[in-house]
């Protein structure tokens, strides 16, 4: 296999083609002043910032309480986040972030408060941040097919390191008055990712853990174990929600879904399932392809 086909693994050529995807034609679409973003509006006061731009079609969620409002991740830090979250709230926003890979914590040095899973490579991406070797990739000409806003500078993309005002256990509960998020500890994909639930609106945030795309379990950190593990968390709880709320492609995804990623990982697991193999960042990767998602392990 030729490297070029190798990298087809992973992300199809021409991937915007295939884009708006079905779910957007059925959700309220809100204007904004940054062509960068796309926004939506889910009841109650819940609005997704979508980035149909770059490849990873980024998505991060700004939910208002009465006193306070959660920004769900910050994305890949393209476009300014924190303007845009002061477009559609006065409150003070406080960062939750769904784990610390770059494409959701890349603006958290833009806020005062961050919220984060306690995780030794959370504290490191707090630490650290990304260096722009580490974001270069992002911004390959063949993930990038929007125009950049004006402000970005493709030459300077980097993260800065962030301060983190809480770090969060399993079981904690952010309040933001009169409205709760339960964070619910949820490994496979990185070690600190979570998921997290508004038991009153029936929503459940599912981070790098579920979305209608290719699922890594092969990343530093991610495990097919842990990964199956906490799917069965997830399942037990879900009949507190409705609505998955991904962190990327599509938000507002029927819950039913989730069974059968598990089938599918349970099945990869005992050596079932068909797959393409190829190498991504030199490891040696299987794809495996389902009606709504996919999963990538390693071979
Ligand atoms: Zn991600």
């Amino acid at each position: 296999m030729n490297p070029k086909d190798q990298q087809d693994i992973v992300r199809p050529a021409k991937w915007w083609e295939a884009l708006p995807r079905p779910v957007y034609s059925k959700l309220k679409k809100v204007e904004s002043s940054q062509p960068w973003f796309e926004v939506y509006k889910i009841e109650p006061e819940v609005y997704v910032f979508y980035e149909p731009g770059q490849f990873e079609e980024a998505i991060s969620y700004l939910v208002l309480g009465e006193e306070k409002a959660a920004l769900i991740d910050t994305g890949c830090g393209i476009g300014n986040i924190k303007r845009l979250a002061e477009e559609f709230t006065e409150l003070p926003v406080m960062v939750v972030n769904t784990h610390s890979h770059n494409d959701h914590i890349a603006q958290n040095y833009l806020f005062k408060e961050v919220a984060i899973f306690d995780a030794p490579n959370s504290r490191e991406a707090a630490r650290r941040g990304c260096t722009k070797e580490e974001m270069a990739h992002l911004i390959a000409p063949e993930l990038v097919w929007k125009p950049f806003p004006k402000e970005f500078d493709p030459k300077n993309y980097f993260v800065p390191p962030f301060k983190v005002t809480r770090w969060l256990k399993e079981g904690d509960v952010i309040d933001l008055g009169g409205r709760e998020l339960e964070v619910f500890h949820t490994p496979g994909h990185s070690p600190d990712s979570i998921c997290l639930l508004d038991a009153d609106a029936k929503l459940f945030w599912t981070g790098d853990m579920f979305y209608t795309g290719a699922i890594y379990t092969y990343l530093p950190g991610g495990d097919i174990d842990t990964f199956i593990k906490s799917y069965r968390k997830m399942l037990e709880i879900s009949g507190r929600f409705d609505k998955l709320m991904p962190s990327h492609n599509e938000p507002w995804i029927e819950k039913e879904v989730l069974k059968n990623v598990l089938k599918a990982v349970e099945e990869i697991k005992e050596g079932k399932g068909r797959y393409v193999e190829g190498v991504e960042g030199g490891i040696k990767i299987r794809r495996y392809n389902y009606d709504r998602f996919s999963i990538i392990t390693k071979a």
